[in-house]
C-alpha cells in the first residue's frame, strides 16, 4: 500500500466541443496530424496515449487504469482543476486580419515542420481541413468550458465507489462571484472530516494571485480561505513552477499582489495596473510556450508570493507540487543560482513547519529526465530529519503520460532511488499531510 499524492482525473467535460475536435484531428493520424515527430516537445505518441489516459476516459477507469499499472494496492489523491476562466477574455476584441494570418502560421507550424509551414500551398490545405476549428486562430478564445460543478459531481461519484483508496482535492476558481456567499461556502460545503474532498488545490498562473482577498486578508482574524484552512488544518495543494500550465489570455482582471520583477517583490496589482488589468507581454497562440507560462508564473506563482501567505498563516498546511518543477530541479542539481524556486521550496520547508511538497511530474518535455537517485543523494539526504518527512510521492497521472507513458516504471524509478525511504515519502508522510489515520 501506498500514497499517490498527486494525480488527475479530470476527462473530456473540461473542453469545448470545438477543442476536443481539434484534439482529435490532430491525433487521429489524419493528413492534419503530423503522426510521426513530434508536437511541439512532445512525442505524438505520447501525445495519443495520453488522450486515451484521460480525454477519453472516466475517473473511474483512470483509478483502475493506474491500479493495474501500479500492480499494487494504493491511494489515489486526485486534483480538480477549475478551468473556468483560464481562456475566456475579458474583452472582445476582434482579430485583425494581420493577426489572424500570423495565427494560421503559428497552427501549421505548431503541428508540422518549419519547412511546410513556409509552403503557402500546404498552408492552405492545412487550413482548410481544419475549418470548424477556428478558435486556434483565435477567433473563439474559449477552450474549457464553465466545469466547475460536473468534476464536482465526477469526483464526488468516483470517491463514492472508492470510499477508502480515492481522496479529492477540491478546487474552485476565486472569479466565481456567481457563488452565493463566496468561494469560502462552497469550500466548507465539500471540503473536510466527513466530507467527499479532503483538501483544496490552488493554480495561481490561471489567472488570479495567491493573495486574491477571498484568500488572504491582511488581518489575519478575516475569515479568509486560508484562515478557515489553517484554522481546520485543511492540506492545501499549490502548483508550484514556472511550468506546467498556464492561462492562455493577453490580459485580464487581477486582485491582490502580483510580482514584479523590477522591483524584486510583490507589489498590488491596484497600484500597478489600471483598472487592475494586467495585461502581458507574450500572447497566445505561441511558439514559445515555455516562455509564454514563465511569464504567467513569474507574475502569480512567484515564491514571494507564497512567502506573504506564509507570513500571514504560519500553521496553514502547504504543499508545493512539483519541487519547483523539473527543470528548476535539474538546475538545482547542476548548482545553478537560478533555481530558486526549488531553492524556495527547501527554504520554506525549513522555516514553517507545515510547508509540503511533492515530487509528482519529474519528467520534462524534452527528454532530459531529472534522475531520482541524483535528487535523492544531493536533495533529501541533505535536509533536516523534519524536512524529510514532509516529501511526498506523486505522479501527476495522467499528465505525466506526455512525458511518460509507463506509470509503472515512474513508480519503480523512486523505489529504486528512494530504496528503504520511498515508505517514508509515499505512506507515512503523505498520511500526515491528508490527516489519514491508520494507513499502513
Ligand atoms: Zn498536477
Amino acid at each position: 500500500m501506498f500514497i499517490d499524492s498527486h494525480c488527475h482525473f479530470f476527462t473530456k467535460s473540461i473542453l469545448t466541443d470545438t477543442t476536443i475536435s481539434f484534439i482529435k484531428a490532430i491525433s487521429r493520424r489524419t493528413p492534419v496530424g503530423n503522426a510521426k515527430g513530434t508536437l511541439k516537445n512532445i512525442e505524438m505518441e505520447n501525445f495519443i496515449a495520453f488522450i486515451d489516459a484521460g480525454i477519453e476516459s472516466t475517473p473511474k477507469k483512470i483509478y483502475t487504469d493506474m491500479a493495474l499499472s501500479y500492480e499494487e494496492d494504493f491511494i489515489a489523491v486526485p486534483k480538480m482543476l477549475d478551468l473556468s476562466y483560464a481562456s475566456h477574455p475579458s474583452t472582445d476584441e476582434e482579430i485583425s486580419p494581420d493577426t489572424y494570418d500570423r495565427n494560421k502560421r503559428l497552427l501549421v507550424r505548431f503541428l508540422h515542420s518549419k519547412e511546410t509551414a513556409s509552403n503557402e500551398g500546404v498552408i492552405n490545405s492545412i487550413i482548410s481541413r481544419l475549418n470548424g476549428y477556428t478558435l486556434l486562430l483565435g477567433n473563439n478564445k474559449t477552450y474549457f468550458t464553465k466545469s466547475l460543478f460536473t468534476q464536482i459531481n465526477e469526483l464526488v461519484e468516483v470517491k463514492n465507489t472508492f470510499q477508502d483508496r480515492v481522496f479529492p482535492f477540491f478546487s474552485v476558481d476565486p472569479r466565481h462571484t456567481e457563488i452565493e456567499g463566496g468561494i469560502l461556502n462552497l469550500i466548507k460545503a465539500y471540503v473536510g472530516r466527513d466530507k467527499p474532498f479532503i483538501g483544496l488545490k490552488l493554480y495561481t498562473p490561471l489567472g488570479y494571485s495567491p493573495t486574491d482577498p477571498s484568500l488572504y486578508n491582511s488581518d489575519r482574524q478575516v475569515e479568509t480561505v486560508y484562515q478557515w484552512c489553517e484554522k481546520n488544518q485543511i492540506p492545501v495543494t499549490v502548483h508550484f513552477s514556472d511550468q506546467g500550465f498556464s492561462n492562455l489570455l493577453n490580459n485580464h482582471v487581477i486582485e491582490g499582489h502580483v510580482y514584479l520583477p523590477e522591483a524584486g517583490r510583490p507589489v498590488l496589482a491596484k497600484d500597478l495596473y489600471d483598472d487592475n488589468i494586467i495585461k502581458y507581454k507574450s500572447s497566445f497562440p505561441t511558439l514559445k510556450y515555455e516562455e509564454f507560462v514563465k511569464e504567467r508564473a513569474i507574475s502569480l506563482n512567484h515564491p514571494s508570493l507564497w512567502r506573504m501567505v506564509l507570513e500571514q498563516y504560519p500553521k496553514l498546511k502547504l504543499n508545493f507540487a512539483h519541487f519547483g518543477g523539473s527543470r528548476q530541479i535539474l538546475m538545482y542539481l547542476n548548482n545553478s543560482s537560478l533555481a530558486y524556486w526549488t531553492k524556495s521550496v527547501i527554504e520554506m520547508m525549513g522555516d514553517y513547519q507545515n510547508v509540503y511538497s511533492d515530487l509528482s511530474c519529474f519528467d520534462t518535455p524534452n527528454q532530459s529526465y531529472v534522475p531520482v537517485r541524483d535528487f535523492y543523494e544531493k536533495v533529501y539526504l541533505s535536509l533536516k530529519k523534519d524536512e524529510r518527512d514532509r516529501v511526498l510521492y506523486g505522479s501527476d497521472y495522467f499528465m505525466l503520460v506526455l512525458f511518460e507513458k509507463n506509470l509503472g516504471s515512474y513508480l519503480k524509478k523512486f523505489k529504486k532511488g528512494f530504496s528503504k525511504e520511498f515508505r517514508h515519502i509515499s505512506l507515512e508522510n503523505p498520511a500526515n499531510f491528508l490527516n489519514l489515520k491508520g494507513i499502513r
